[in-house]
């Protein structure tokens, strides 16, 4: 099966009505866990590695082993760079092998997210990378441990997604319709008529970003109204140290080793039930 890019992957989850999960790489635990799992359930999936997670993962060292891994595997792998602030990030992913790659210019003017994405997608597309855009803006950070709200005046407007999804060309659009980076503070409500309006207006694969607190029928509705990709990081990194803090209840003693399986099985269920919801599991059979 092995490594393809994104367009392939997101492409099948789009007219087939479900959505492959992007989940965070930060280190060898979460690779391994994410594609145990995508295995065991026979499901697509995307490995991502955010810029701002470069401070863990160096992309020259650790690129090898992610290409590895994603050859080997008995499922198709897309291997992607999440959130790519600046051109020397996005050539870097280029360089290293990346499928895929996001170019996130959602906060600057309108024109200037255009022209720039545009200059990203001709580079990419030239060598068969995929690239996401974003346009509206998801508000929190990668990290962001302190909830957050989403604010309405920053969603997608589905005319300007229509023009520059013409324009830019990019083979998926992540879009802002609720939901927030990191943890959300009380319930968060999509608006699904915009999702599904963008859907009409764009025809391309929609991202969500920030899935955080969201029901699992505000994923499947979201899925319903054209999301195909959906980014994972604040509930593996959740489940992780929620698992961390058991430790000292233990009966045994656990040494380092040992305590590293305990965090990647945490983020191994984590990981198996987005899939279980978001409909990927069994799909490439
Ligand atoms: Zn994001």
């Amino acid at each position: 099966m092995a490594l393809v890019n994104l367009k392939q992957l997101v492409s099948a989850a789009f007219h087939h009505g479900y959505a492959v999960g992007s989940f965070n790489v930060v280190n060898m635990e979460t690779l391994q866990a994410i594609l145990q799992v995508a295995e065991e359930h026979h499901s697509p999936v995307i490995l991502s590695v955010a810029e701002a997670h470069f401070p863990f993962v160096d992309l020259e060292e650790f690129s090898p082993i992610l290409l590895r891994a994603a050859r080997k595997a008995k499922v198709p792998v897309a291997l992607h760079l999440d959130h790519g602030q600046s051109l020397p990030a996005i050539v870097t992913a280029l360089r290293n092998g990346f499928t895929s790659v996001m170019f996130d210019g959602s906060t600057l003017p309108l024109e200037e997210n255009i022209a720039k994405t545009r200059e990203i997608t001709r580079m990419a597309h030239a060598v068969d990378v995929s690239v996401e855009a974003e346009l509206g803006h998801v508000t929190g950070g990668e990290d962001d441990t302190s909830p957050g709200v989403a604010d309405p005046s920053l969603f997608t407007d589905p005319q300007e997604a229509e023009l520059f999804v013409a324009e830019t060309e990019v083979d998926a659009l992540a879009v802002a319709v609720g939901s927030v980076h990191g943890i959300y503070q009380g319930t968060p409500e999509l608006d699904i008529e915009r999702l599904a309006a963008i859907r009409d207006l764009t025809g391309v694969p929609l991202v969500l970003h920030g899935g955080s607190g969201l029901s699992n029928d505000d994923f499947r509705q979201a899925i319903a109204a054209g999301i195909a990709k959906i980014n994972v990081y604040t509930d593996m990194s959740q489940a992780a140290m929620a698992r961390i803090r058991t430790v000292d209840t233990l009966p045994q003693r656990l040494g380092f080793p040992e305590f590293m399986l305990l965090v990647r099985e945490a983020i191994q269920e984590a990981v198996a039930e987005k899939m279980q919801i978001f409909g990927s599991v069994g799909q490439c059979n």
